[in-house]
C-alpha cells in the first residue's frame, strides 16, 4: 500500500507531461509502494493518430513504445530498493489491427528483451472514433452508432496534412452542445460494452481500465444504467467475465478531474462488482508529475462509502506467497489482498500535504 496501476508520462505520450523518471520520483516522494507504468499502446493507422501527433507516423508510435519499454526497465532496476515498478501497456481497441498487434507485443520475449508484466484493458473508441478526445468527436461516435449499415468512422482525416475529422456540421446531432437522448445513446453504449467484452475474452486484461469511460460526457446516465436493460445486461456479462479469470477492476481517480463526483466506475457498476466479490484496485491514471496521486483522497472516500473493505494490487509472480491469487492466463503477475487499506499512513500524509497546500 498504496498503489497505482495506470500511469503515463510526457516522454512517451504527446498528451501527457514530464519525463518518466520525474513521475517515478514523485510517486516515491508520496510514498507509493507499487506503481504501474502503463504507457498507451501504439496505434496503427494514420486516422487513429491525434492532432498533436499529426507530424508522426504509426511506425514512430511503435518505436516510441519500444523506447518506453527499455527506459522503464532500466528505471525499474535503478529504483528497485525504493518502489515496486511494474511495466504495462494500456490497450486501444479500434480495429482488429489493435488486437492482432497486441498479441505480438505481448508474446515474450519482445525485441527489446523486456516483457510487459500486465495490461490495462481499455476501450477509447467506438465505431472507429475516439470517445474521450473531445465532446464533438464523441458526438460523432454516438451518431455513427445510429447507422449500423454505414462503414466505421475515424478520428482523424488522414490528409495530407492529417487533421481532426469534424464531420458534417449541418447535422443537428453533431452540433456543439447537442445532448443525445437515451435512445440515441443506447446503441453507442451497447457497442462500447461489446468491444470491451471482445477485449476481455481475447486478452484477459489483468486490470480492466476505466470501466465506464463511455459515460465520460454523460455521468448522469451512470445513475440510471440499470434502467437501460440492454446495456446493463452487457455490463453484467463483462463484469462476470473478468471475475471468472481473477482480473482486477481499477477504481480510476481521473474521473474526478474530468468533473465527475465519483471515480470510474460509477456507483451502480461499483456496487455490482462488490456484490459479485470482484477485486478492486487503485489507479491515478496520471499523465505527468502533478497528476500523481491526484484526487486519491476523494477516491478513498468514494470507495469507503461504497463499502470496499479490501483492495487488491499486482506484484510480479516471483514475489508470490501464500494467499496470493492468480490473475488471468499470462501468469506474469499475481494479485495480493490489502485489508484495512484505508488505515495506511500514506493517507494521513496525503491529508496533511493537501491541507498545507490549501493554506499556502
Ligand atoms: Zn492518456
Ligand atoms: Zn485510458
Amino acid at each position: 500500500m498504496p498503489h497505482s496501476h495506470h500511469s503515463h508520462s510526457g516522454q512517451f505520450c504527446r498528451h501527457a507531461k514530464d519525463n518518466l523518471e520525474d513521475v517515478i520520483l514523485e510517486a516515491i516522494r508520496q510514498g507509493f509502494e507499487v506503481f504501474g507504468l502503463s504507457e498507451h499502446a501504439p496505434r496503427y493507422r494514420i486516422e487513429d493518430l491525434f492532432p498533436e501527433e499529426a507530424d508522426l507516423t504509426p511506425s514512430d508510435l511503435l518505436a516510441t513504445y519500444h523506447s518506453f519499454l527499455t527506459t522503464a526497465s532500466s528505471l525499474r532496476t535503478k529504483y528497485s530498493s525504493k518502489i515496486q515498478l511494474l511495466i504495462s501497456l494500456e490497450t486501444d481497441y479500434i480495429t482488429p489491427l489493435d488486437s492482432l498487434n497486441l498479441s505480438s507485443l505481448l508474446s515474450p520475449p519482445d525485441q527489446d528483451g523486456v516483457t510487459i508484466d500486465y495490461i490495462v484493458g481499455s476501450v477509447h473508441h467506438v465505431r472507429g472514433i475516439s470517445i474521450d478526445f473531445d465532446r464533438s468527436t464523441w458526438l460523432r461516435s454516438v451518431h455513427q452508432c445510429q447507422s449500423p449499415e454505414r462503414e466505421d468512422g475515424r478520428t482523424m482525416d488522414p490528409g495530407p496534412p492529417p487533421r481532426l475529422e469534424v464531420g458534417d456540421q449541418t447535422i443537428p446531432a453533431l452540433a456543439e452542445g447537442y445532448s443525445p437522448t437515451d435512445t440515441e445513446l443506447i446503441p453507442f453504449l451497447e457497442k462500447y460494452f461489446d468491444s470491451q467484452y471482445d477485449l476481455i475474452s481475447k486478452h484477459q486484461p489483468e486490470v480492466l481500465g476505466h470501466v465506464d469511460l463511455c459515460l465520460l460526457w454523460t455521468p448522469e446516465v451512470g445513475k440510471k444504467l440499470r434502467d437501460l436493460p440492454s446495456v446493463w445486461e452487457k455490463v453484467e456479462r463483462n463484469v462476470k467475465a473478468v471475475i471468472a479469470y481473477g482480473g482486477l477492476f481499477e477504481a480510476n481517480a481521473a474521473a474526478f478531474r474530468k468533473g465527475w463526483e465519483t471515480s470510474y466506475p460509477s456507483r451502480d457498476i461499483l456496487d455490482l462488482i462488490i456484490s459479485l466479490n470482484g477485486r478492486i484496485c487503485l489507479s491515478d491514471d496520471s499523465h505527468g508529475v502533478s497528476y500523481v496521486g491526484l484526487n486519491y483522497l476523494k477516491l478513498r472516500d468514494y470507495l469507503i462509502n461504497a463499502g470496499v473493505e479490501t483492495i487488491w494490487y499486482l506484484l510480479p509472480t516471483s514475489e508470490r506467497k501464500e494467499g496470493d491469487e492468480q490473475v488471468g492466463n499470462r501468469g506474469r503477475v499475481i494479485a495480493r489482498e490489502s485489508k484495512g487499506w484505508d488505515e495506511h499512513p500514506f493517507w494521513k500524509k496525503l491529508e496533511v500535504a493537501q491541507t498545507a497546500t490549501l493554506k499556502s
